[in-house]
């Protein structure tokens, strides 16, 4: 009764914690106006958040094993950013301690010939995780209402057919959402994180991976190029937001410019949703119980010498 009650208070603050990082659907979303990179709630000190981050991760990883063994639902968890909002760096922290074998993470790059021979969310859906798996898209069909819009020359390359451009965007933001609806009604439930960074955090991060050596190898000049769109990038994340945050595949606007805030704003998130789908262990029932005792008295009852003589002996 006692774990119980501390179980229930657990998921309360839980649920507490990431309710301002929460879209509601239908809500108008600007997000200079709306969501402040750099909040950081009462956690107070990184000290602190280190801390939580270890024992969400413990409880991601409790959660994990029952999605596991209950094989009903997929977890399929949504990472949106622009770059050096930390995508890389949330997914390492979120997912230590989670057992490999039921984690897969996916990183859509621009499309291949092969991939744009097929209608936008073909390469998506095959990588959708299976009951019992978490899924993780670092970045994902999102890209097909942010990338795709802000360079609308991508959209060219889709091979659309004629008369089809005309009201695209809210069309996509539709079928997006009808898609979504059909996984979570299946079992694939959707969580979606957008890594909120403040362009001043972003050119902070830029100047890093330069003045640092080894952080060399992450600067991309094609990244500073994108910064020039920055406004652009705002507004389609805001409309992309505003349209797409459902009851049933709602977005969370994690602040991201304190990386150790964001990764347990994330965890904190992937957790709440685990814990909404109350995964169980299967419960073996009688029968099944009375066949393993069954086994469990023959297994005794072989003794050592009664094995098998060794078909491999005197060779
Ligand atoms: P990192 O830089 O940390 O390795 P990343 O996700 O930025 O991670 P990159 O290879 O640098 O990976 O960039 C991938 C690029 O592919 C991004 O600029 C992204 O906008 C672009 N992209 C993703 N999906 C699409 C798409 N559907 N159409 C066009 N471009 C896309
Ligand atoms: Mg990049």
């Amino acid at each position: 009764m006692t774990s119980r009650t501390s179980r229930t208070s657990r998921e309360q603050r839980i649920a507490d914690f990431i309710a301002p990082f929460r879209v509601e659907p239908g809500q108008k979303v600007k997000l200079g106006r709306d969501f402040a990179p750099d909040f950081k709630g009462t956690i107070g000190s990184k000290k602190r958040g280190r801390k939580l981050l270890v024992q969400g991760t413990e409880l991601l990883s409790e959660y994990q094993s029952r999605l596991y063994a209950d094989n009903t639902h997929g977890v399929l968890v949504v990472l949106q950013a622009l770059d050096a909002a930390g995508k890389d760096g949330t997914i390492r922290h979120v997912m230590t301690g989670v057992n490999p074998q039921g984690v897969a993470v996916h990183s859509f790059k621009v499309p291949s010939s092969e991939e744009l021979d097929h209608d936008y969310l073909w390469r998506y859906g095959v990588r959708l995780p299976g009951r019992g798996q978490i899924g993780i898209f670092n970045r994902s069909h999102y890209e097909e209402v942010l990338v795709v819009r802000v360079h609308q020359e991508l959209l060219d390359r889709q091979k659309l057919p004629r008369g089809t451009r005309k009201g695209v965007w809210k069309r996509r933001y539709h079928e997006i959402n009808e898609w979504e609806r059909m996984l979570s009604a299946n079992g694939i439930k959707i969580v979606k994180l957008f890594l909120n960074l403040s362009h001043e955090e972003q050119r902070i991060r830029f100047l890093r991976r330069i003045d640092l050596r080894d952080h060399n190898w992450k600067f991309s000049a094609a990244d500073v190029r994108e910064r020039e769109y920055w406004d652009s990038y705002q507004n389609a994340f805001s409309r992309m937001l505003s349209s797409t945050s459902t009851e049933w595949a709602p977005w969370y606007v994690i602040p991201a410019d304190r990386k150790w805030y964001a990764r347990i704003a994330a965890a904190a998130v992937i957790a709440n949703t685990l814990i909404e789908i109350d995964p169980r262990y299967p419960k073996v029932g009688k029968d099944a119980r009375a066949a393993l005792q069954e086994i469990k008295t023959a297994l005794e009852k072989q003794a050592p010498e009664g094995a098998a003589p060794d078909p491999f002996a005197g060779e």
